[in-house]
Formats: structure tokens, C-alpha cells, sequence
């Protein structure tokens, strides 16, 4: 079951033992643990009262819990697989569901026009296609989840076969077991609740229907709550609404050896070259980034991602590109193993583009471009990683506070430049400089150790590290467009850090 606030409340039976779990406060409070007979529970003699979910999202207290929980977890470079089971399974991995889902007012279509039959479709299809589970549908018979009848069956219902829905109670899973076989499953979203179908961040007021039906599912399958790693089988509601790695690695392990591969999505590995640009598409047929990786903070989700290894060839800076029309582009730098994140960006670029800097060893590396909405955005980018070689910058302060920068790349040439201090009529205060003459270099470098570099969208302009006081210092100078001065070339000093 999952609930919808902060309380939660679970009742099952696993193989004869009737046990009670209330835990209060979201999870991080006090835990009550309570052992009844199996004649506790008069309805389900023979099966257990499944498992709750609480809608997260509800709950301000919750959802700084969640992220609390989340940053935790950044610091673990190798989450741990974390899932949980319910203490049953099929006897194969499989199982047929019939259903024909009204609501409670007899309407078979949500709000937004999805039927509930089609939106448990999908929510079985997000197991099925990730996990090799196999959920198999046969819609247009109405059967009773209330009912013993060795048929797995999903409903709304006003009442939880009879008995009161707990206030923060969104569905509950029941499920028949017999020494830890299951042989039946059935669904009870709970009616007096708001439901329709959408994707994105879970809603104030509507619950999604089929992401619940994705967590009660797997229930169905055998997979218990799940609150330490990022989990579809999070007691509470949130914004997933796909399995998650974890919850994928937990019905592998289930049923292994008597599942088969499941699809694999494609996300394989390319090379990444440098300095040079590359054009690629998010499409449907990649991954979605929850099934790939793990735990990551606030970023575990159903978008699509491409996944990149780059070669270091020397240490240095790395500066990333990763510009779209259509899609909000997402950026990561990961270890080999890609475990590790090492550096994302999400809006340096222009507008929505990712864009960012990170110094790296030589060695290997992931690049993960992804785009920053829990949704599947498709669409066209591309992408390019810049090496800046380790050396000093050759870079010039003059007496006269002027600068002389003696390579700096802008549009894949090479030009010696010189800035000249600048006090702007207007703007915040800071550091200002204009440019005061750009040459081609010519001929043109063959191996180029810019000073600087033009970002190509945001026309920052980068330095390799400035000697100065006895240290080297990352600076960067950020556009400035003075109204004064449209035409004018003129940039703030952003931020100086030295390197440690
Ligand atoms: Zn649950």
C-alpha cells in the first residue's frame, strides 16, 4: 500500500505471521512493531493486507525528509543495492491480471482522457519492459479484489474490503501466499481519493494513478517498502513513477534464474572525442536515466539519457557542452565506473544549455547528457568536450591594469588579445574589462595552449590558470552587455579561485 501523508501503516501476514508496522513521522520517527495471530484479521485468513503508500508530496516535512535523505546518499559513492521482499514470489515470473477499472463514478476515463484500463496497462509494461517480469492483462472482466478467487484483480473501492481506508491510505495490494508462494494478487486504489493520469512531479491535489499502480505492483511481485535508496518502493509518494535501478536490481535478484534478459534500452557507452562537435538524439529507445543509475540526488527519474566515455589523454580542464533547442539539456561528469559524479551542470549555458568546467586527471571518465524533467523530453543536441591543456596561461597583467592575453580561442581560431579596465555607467560593481584589439594569429597554432577561451554560447571568457602571488588561479570573466555600449565587447569578472 502507499500512503499519502506522513503516516503509514502496514498489515500482512507473511506465511501465517500476522505483523503490524505504524511508523510515524515519515519514517524517521518512532517505529512500532506490534505481533498478532493470524485470527487478527478476520477478512484475510489466509493472505496478507498489503502495504501502503503515502503520497509524499503532500507533506513539506516528508519532502525535506526525502531530500535530506537524498543528499545522504550523494556522499556514498557506491550505493548499495538496498531492496527489500515482501517474503513471497510467484512460482514463476509472472502473473495475469483482469481488470476493468471504473472509478468511483463510473467513469473508465481519468480526467485527462487516459482510461484507468490503459494506465495499468503501462504501469505493468514499466515493470515488464525492465525487468523481464512478465505482467500479462486481460481487461474487460471486472472481478472483486475483495474476493479469494486465485484471479489477480485491480479496483477502486470506497472502503478497504470493508474496512475503513486509513486517511493517508492511496491503494492497498493484497496478496494469498502459501509457504512463500504466492497465488494471488489483488489491487484496492482507494476511491474517495482525487486521481487522474499524468507524468512529472506528483500533484497537489490529483494522485497519479498509474505511478501507484506501478508501486503496488510490486508489491504484487514481491518487493517490500524501500526507504534508504532512491525507490519506486518508497513508502511515500513522490515524483517517480518508473522502477528504479534499485527496484530493477531487487526482482532480478527475486527471480533469478527464472527471468529472463529484459529488453535492454539503449544507452550504450560512445566515445565522446574531443574538440570536436558531435550531433545525437534522446529518443525514446534510451535508457530512462532511473534504470541505469543509481541513486543520484533528486535526479532519479524517467528521462532519457545518452552515456559518453571520455579519455583524458593529459590532466587539465574539460570544459562540456551540451546545447539543444528542445530539450533542457542536463550534464554529468562521472568516475570509469560512473558511480561517482564528479562535476553536472544544468543552466551555465545560454538559456536552458548545460555547460560546464571541471579539471580532471588523465584517465577515463563518463559523461552522462540528460535532460533536467523527470519526463521523457526527446530531441535533438549536441555536444562537445573542450580540453584545456594543464599549462600556465600565458597571460599578462600590464602597468597600465591592462591585459594581455597572447591566445584565445573564439570559434576555433586563435587570436592575441588585449582587455582594458572598463567602469560601466550602470551594472553591479566589480571588476570590468573591454576588448581593446583581438588579432588573428597567424598562421594559426598547431598545437594550442589558448590563455583563454570565448565560451561559445555565453562568450564568457575562460582562463587556464593564472600565475599570480605565489598561486594559480581559475578566473572567469562573464559577458557583460552595457547599454552604452551594445557593440562593445565587455566582460565582469566572475570568480577567481585558486587551485588548491
Ligand atoms: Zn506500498
Amino acid at each position: 500500500m502507499i500512503l499519502k501523508k506522513d503516516k503509514h501503516e502496514r498489515v500482512s501476514i507473511v506465511d501465517g505471521q500476522l505483523v503490524k508496522v505504524a511508523c510515524v513521522g515519515g519514517g524517521a520517527g518512532k517505529m512500532e512493531v506490534e505481533r498478532l495471530t493470524p485470527g487478527g484479521l478476520p477478512l484475510l485468513l489466509s493472505g496478507f493486507k498489503g502495504v501502503a503508500w503515502a503520497a509524499g508530496a503532500g507533506s513539506g516535512v516528508i519532502k525535506a525528509w526525502l531530500m535530506l535523505l537524498i543528499s545522504l546518499t550523494l556522499g556514498i559513492s557506491s550505493p548499495v543495492s538496498a531492496y527489500r521482499f515482501m517474503g513471497y514470489k510467484w512460482p514463476r515470473a509472472e502473473a495475469t491480471f483482469y481488470y476493468d477499472i471504473v472509478d468511483t463514478k463510473g467513469n473508465a476515463r481519468s480526467l485527462s482522457g487516459t482510461s484507468w484500463n490503459e494506465a495499468f496497462r503501462e504501469a505493468m509494461d514499466r515493470w515488464t519492459n525492465r525487468t523481464g517480469f512478465v505482467f500479462d492483462a486481460i481487461d474487460g472482466i471486472s472481478l472483486d479484489p475483495c474476493q479469494e478467487d486465485q484471479r489477480n484483480t485491480v479496483a477502486f473501492r470506497r472502503t478497504d474490503c470493508g474496512f475503513e481506508f486509513g486517511s493517508t491510505t492511496l491503494a492497498v495490494t493484497y496478496g494469498f501466499s502459501s509457504r512463500g508462494t504466492l497465488s494471488e494478487t489483488d489491487i484496492v486504489f482507494n476511491g474517495n481519493e482525487l486521481w487522474d493520469v499524468y507524468d512529472g512531479p506528483l500533484g497537489l491535489f490529483f494522485n497519479d494513478f498509474t505511478r501507484v499502480a506501478v508501486h503496488e505492483l510490486g508489491h504484487a511481485i514481491g518487493l517490500d517498502h524501500e526507504d534508504d535508496v532512491t525507490s519506486i518502493m518508497s513508502s511515500f509518494a513522490g515524483d517517480l513513477s518508473f522502477p528504479q535501478h534499485d527496484d530493477i536490481e531487487g526482482v532480478l535478484t527475486l527471480y533469478e534464474g527464472e527471468i529472463d534478459a529484459p529488453n535492454p534500452c539503449d544507452s550504450a557507452s560512445a566515445p565522446l572525442p574531443l574538440n570536436i562537435r558531435l550531433e545525437n538524439r534522446l529518443t525514446a529507445s534510451d535508457c530512462r536515466r532511473a534504470e541505469i543509475i543509481a541513486t543520484t540526488p533528486g535526479r532519479n527519474d524517467a528521462s532519457l539519457v545518452d552515456l559518453y566515455e571520455l579519455n583524458m589523454p593529459v590532466s587539465g580542464l574539460l570544459v562540456i557542452r551540451m546545447q539543444s533547442e528542445v530539450l533542457d539539456s542536463y550534464l554529468e561528469v562521472r568516475d570509469e565506473s560512473g558511480e561517482t559524479i564528479i562535476a553536472y551542470d544544468d543552466d551555465s549555458g545560454a538559456g536552458v544549455n548545460a555547460f560546464l568546467t571541471v579539471r580532471l586527471e588523465k584517465g577515463r571518465y563518463r559523461v552522462v547528457a540528460n535532460t533536467a524533467f523527470s519526463w521523457a523530453e526527446e530531441g535533438g543536441y549536441t555536444l562537445e568536450a573542450l580540453l584545456r591543456f594543464e599549462g600556465e596561461a600565458p597571460v599578462k597583467l600590464n602597468d597600465d591594469k591592462s591585459v594581455t592575453i597572447e591566445m584565445v580561442e573564439y570559434g576555433g581560431r586563435y587570436y592575441r588579445a588585449t582587455l582594458i579596465p572598463f567602469a560601466p555607467s550602470t551594472g553591479p560593481k566589480g571588476m570590468y574589462w573591454r576588448l581593446g584589439s583581438a588579432t588573428l594569429r597567424s598562421p594559426q597554432p598547431a598545437i594550442p595552449i589558448p590563455g583563454a577561451l570565448v565560451a561559445p554560447d555565453s562568450l564568457d571568457l575562460i582562463f587556464n590558470p593564472i600565475p599570480a602571488l605565489g598561486r594559480r588561479y581559475d578566473v572567469i570573466l562573464q559577458r557583460y552587455y552595457d547599454p552604452d555600449f551594445p557593440q562593445a565587447w565587455i566582460w565582469r569578472l566572475k570568480s577567481a579561485i585558486p587551485r588548491s
